[in-house]
């Protein structure tokens, strides 16, 4: 089995939000939250580090996300600002679960940093016949919690290594259902990002900011989960990237992960609906539009998403848990992709990617 990296899990938020172990199986969990009051995310974990292992998933991008006031989704819904004093100390109190997490279960989860602790985690998975760390990098995901750019350097010092600006808008930029540009603040934020290293993160740009960071950003570019908008039935908003944006991060050499959420295989899908309609062929389809217009299969892998905004009766029928996403594989090599395209699309692209830009 080839390895599997995913590049956004919003572990922390779950962690934080609904007391989740992930240090426990899928099932176990599941078990665990049967009868708890939180209906909304009750027993639909698809994550877990035993999971992990039978996925073969050496890395996972780990989030730091938090909710603006005004875009609350429910009672249940925790980890809300209403304003950015209250946004940094939600995003420090996620990074501060991460590092818990590895620290408490350093034989489960390591913190990945530099190209030296990738190393670290990925060589011993080549061993199929034993267990291995799971390696976490760390991705914020909507920059209100960065107080000032003058904090960046901070946020870098304690792991965090990708940037996404917007979830909703920020100050910083228009993101999704918040369109708008990269305001003055977006570009002070870019600049001193840049001069740290950090990837930027377009994901939930708005349209409009994530091109101007095309424009502008030098440093490294990628979307860590989202889908092609060209190719989802009944699609309308600015979640998604146009055709022109995926060009963009293609031109950059960045990566693309693919999100196998069924609302974003097909707009129409409802909370409530069946999840038979949806396959990972639909999934396919996203890797196949974003290889046929790289001209190689270099420059999209996963972004699940798994845990986030939704859980098991939100993914495609044949996906239980993260470990199902292995089923690609086969579904891959029946539309023509060879075994080293297969493994970069599962996890080599994302690996690369890393190698490149994480820290020596
Ligand atoms: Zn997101």
């Amino acid at each position: 089995m080839h390895l599997l990296v995913d590049a956004h899990e919003d572990l922390a938020w779950n962690i934080l939000a609904l007391g989740r172990d992930y240090t426990r199986s899928a099932a176990e969990t599941r078990q665990h939250e049967k009868g708890t009051p939180n209906v909304e995310h009750n027993d639909n974990t698809m994550l877990g580090w035993p999971d992990y292992q039978r996925a073969r998933t050496a890395v996972v991008f780990g989030t730091l996300a938090a909710v603006p006031l005004r875009r609350r989704l429910g009672e249940w819904d925790i980890l809300v600002y209403a304003d950015f004093e209250q946004a940094h100390r939600l995003y420090r109190a996620q990074l501060d679960a991460y590092l818990s997490l590895a620290d408490r279960h350093a034989d489960k989860f390591q913190l990945i940093q530099t190209v030296a602790d990738l190393d670290e985690v990925v060589a011993p998975w080549a061993d199929e016949t034993e267990t291995h760390q799971v390696g976490l990098v760390v991705l914020m995901e909507g920059a209100d919690g960065v107080r000032t750019p003058a904090e960046l350097e901070e946020w870098w010092g304690l792991g965090v290594r990708i940037l996404g600006p917007a979830w909703a808008g920020t100050r910083y930029c228009g993101g999704t259902r918040e369109p708008g540009p990269l305001t003055e603040a977006g570009r002070a934020l870019l600049s001193g990002m840049a001069e740290i290293g950090f990837t930027l993160d377009l994901s939930h740009m708005d349209e409009l900011a994530a091109r101007q960071s095309l424009d502008s950003y030098p440093g490294a570019i990628i979307a860590s989960h989202a889908n092609a908008a060209v190719i989802i039935p009944e699609y309308e908003g600015n979640r998604h990237l146009p055709d022109a944006i995926i060009k963009g991060i293609l031109e950059r050499d960045g990566v693309i992960g693919v999100v196998p959420f069924c609302k974003f295989l097909n707009y129409g899908w409802k909370k409530g609906d069946a999840r038979d309609g949806l396959t990972l062929e639909t999934l396919v389809a996203h890797i196949d539009h974003i290889c046929q217009m790289a001209g190689d299969a270099s420059h999209v892998g996963l972004g699940s998403d798994f845990d986030g905004g939704f859980g098991l009766e939100a993914a495609p029928a044949e996906v239980d848990t993260i470990a199902d996403l292995q089923k690609l594989d086969p579904i891959l090599a029946s539309r023509g992709y060879s075994d080293p395209d297969i493994a970069a699309i599962l996890g080599g692209n994302w690996l690369r990617h890393l190698r490149e830009t994480l820290p020596s």
